[in-house]
This record gives structure tokens, sequence and C-alpha cells, in this order.
């Protein structure tokens, strides 16, 4: 499956394929959400911390 996938953070359109390259995905609450880059990576786990 290729499909495109958004940001979880910013909604930016991001192929899967590039996120598993650069490792901008993190896994959350079992699934692995995926992001345009690292830094919505990290805010979007932040901002799951914090609640
Ligand atoms: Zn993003």
């Amino acid at each position: 499956m290729r499909d495109n996938i958004k940001c979880k953070m910013c909604n930016t359109n991001v192929s899967q394929e590039a996120c598993e390259l650069a490792g901008y995905k993190t896994m959350i609450d079992g699934s692995e959400q995926f992001f345009c880059c690292k830094r919505c990576a990290e805010d979007y786990e932040k901002k799951k911390i914090r609640k």
C-alpha cells in the first residue's frame, strides 16, 4: 500500500515512504503516526504527553 498520508500535526500531505525513510513516525497508543518532519513528530508527542 502506497497511500499518501497526512501529517498528524500540520495536515501536510506526505508520502508514507518518505516518512519511513526519514523516520518521521512515532508509535502512539500502539499505532504508527506519521509526520512531515521531525519537528511535527516531536510537537505531537509533547502535546500527547502534556495533554
Ligand atoms: Zn507536519
